[in-house]
């Protein structure tokens, strides 16, 4: 069984039922819907058709809206428009469309957030130009790694330079829309302080959306500890990420911020690129499948496909094929050098707040996952800060994230390893825990005669977890 989750983004490719039914049931575990790509409606469209299908499917499928943010682009190119070193081209504030000669970008303040010297990336990498002169209403520029544009690339404006910050306005219309309809999870976009993420405003999950910070300027790596604290979840973003660090402190920063949300307790998502040369070819290069397989040796609980299955030529392949490198890393993850690194990196909550119980106890679990022939940890509860964790560890065993709310489920479908379980009735602890082994039974998570631990409260809404127990599957 696959423990790394995997997110796939939808979009025209998407679009077909027979298409959206075939990703879903070749594994991914969240849709993100990425509203930096067409309009509300069709965000919507894609939103009911997840929940119809992942129904009939009898699967939990989280929903990831994935806001815009303060993201430049480029206005819209007509056709293909392939550029050649040496190229001249003018760069202006506009939004009318783009040629071969005049790149228009949707920014007023674009002309004097450039000096002479500097590097426009378009297209997170795919061209970039260098501005040679900087006229009242224009930048003049020069390609100097060419490339083809298509449709309305972004434009990487320097974030310390960005005079807007996050959630736009726009943001918070779109997040009132989704959240209205029960969205599982919402994306912040070029987060720059834990601050951006108290804006958003919503109710603590799980009544509401579970927060993803996405981590793409280098003022969220400076306040990166404050962020994880403040949100749900975290999203290495390395498409922008990789604009505003040099590209050689990539994968270290990567490795980075992996460690602090485990530490943290909190799952992370690794973004951009993966599978890239799929949105055109059948397999992946040899580097690809490398990357996907070092994020999941990094500890990502995570990774994400972009445009590979929104506009792929192929996004059932490519679920396919991430789902299978995926699952092979985790066959070979070593989950012991893993926990000793967590127990000893593990942010212990504030004494009397009860996670500290939650947190001693979740160390207890695992372990008795070591030391004894545990099949799976069955974690009780209501929110799925137990199953959380409970997931930091890696642990071998089976993790079910047993629960009564709907919406908590469907959070749990980002967590490493978790089963997300539901459980039908709350109730006393006793009845709790003699319904969460019958149900993983029943379920066929676990065989009767297994030896199974039981994490979990003095029943419904407890807000802490006090209890573990070791027993055999009857
Ligand atoms: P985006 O975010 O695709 O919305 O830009 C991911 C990233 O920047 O890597
Ligand atoms: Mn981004």
């Amino acid at each position: 069984m696959r423990r790394t989750k995997l997110v796939a983004s939808l979009g025209p490719a998407t679009d077909d039922d027979s298409v959206l039914r075939g990703i879903i049931r070749a594994g991914v575990d969240v849709a993100r819907v990425n509203l930096s790509h067409g309009s509300v409606d069709e965000g919507m469209e894609r939103y009911n058709a997840v929940r119809r299908i992942a129904a009939e499917e009898g699967r939990h499928v989280g929903i990831l809206a994935d806001l815009p943010g303060p993201k430049v682009r480029v206005a819209k190119f007509s056709e293909e428009t392939p550029f050649a070193n040496g190229d001249k081209v003018k760069i202006v504030a506009g939004t009318t469309a783009s040629s071969r000669k005049v790149v228009e970008v949707d920014y007023p303040d674009i002309v004097s957030s450039f000096v002479v010297g500097d590097r426009v990336v378009i297209g997170d990498g795919r061209m970039v130009l260098e501005v040679r002169d900087v006229e009242n209403d224009a930048l003049q520029a020069e390609v100097v790694h060419a490339g083809t544009l298509t449709g309305q690339p972004g434009v990487h404006v320097p974030a310390d330079k960005l005079s807007m910050s996050t959630p736009t306005p726009h943001d918070l219309k779109l997040l009132d829309a989704f959240v209205e309809v029960g969205v599982d999870m919402v994306a912040i976009s070029f987060v720059k302080s834990a601050h951006d993420m108290r804006r958003v405003g919503t109710e603590p999950h799980p009544r509401g959306p579970l927060l993803v910070a996405k981590i793409e300027t280098r003022a969220a790596i400076e306040n990166l500890e404050g962020i994880i604290e403040a949100s749900g979840a975290i999203m290495v973003a390395r498409g922008d990420l990789g604009n505003e660090l040099p590209i050689e402190d990539l994968p270290i920063t990567q490795k980075q911020i992996i460690q602090r949300c485990i530490a943290g307790g909190k799952p992370v998502i690794t973004a951009t690129q993966m599978l890239e040369s799929m949105i055109t070819a059948p397999a992946p290069t040899r580097a690809e499948a490398s990357d996907v397989a070092n994020a999941v040796w990094d500890g990502t609980s995570a990774v994400m496909l972009s445009g590979e299955t929104a506009v792929g030529v192929d996004p059932i392949n490519v679920v396919r094929t991430m789902g299978r490198i995926a699952r092979k890393a985790d066959e070979v993850f070593d989950h012991e050098a893993w926990a000793r690194n967590v127990t000893a990196l593990r942010m212990t909550a504030d004494e009397g707040s009860g996670r500290e119980v939650t947190d001693a106890m979740t160390v207890a679990a695992w372990r008795a996952v070591r030391e004894l022939d545990v099949a799976a940890v069955l974690c009780i509860s209501g929110t799925g800060f137990t199953v959380r964790q409970m997931a930091r560890f890696r642990p071998e065993a089976m993790i079910l994230g047993l629960t009564t709310d709907t919406r908590t489920l469907n959070q749990l479908s980002m967590s490493w390893g978790t089963t997300p379980v539901y459980l039908p009735t709350a109730g006393t602890r006793e009845e709790m825990m003699a319904e969460a082994v019958k149900v993983a039974v029943a379920e066929g998570h676990v065989r009767s005669g297994d030896q199974v631990a039981l994490l979990g409260g003095d029943g419904i809404g407890a807000k802490v977890t006090n209890n573990l127990r070791i027993v055999v599957a009857p």
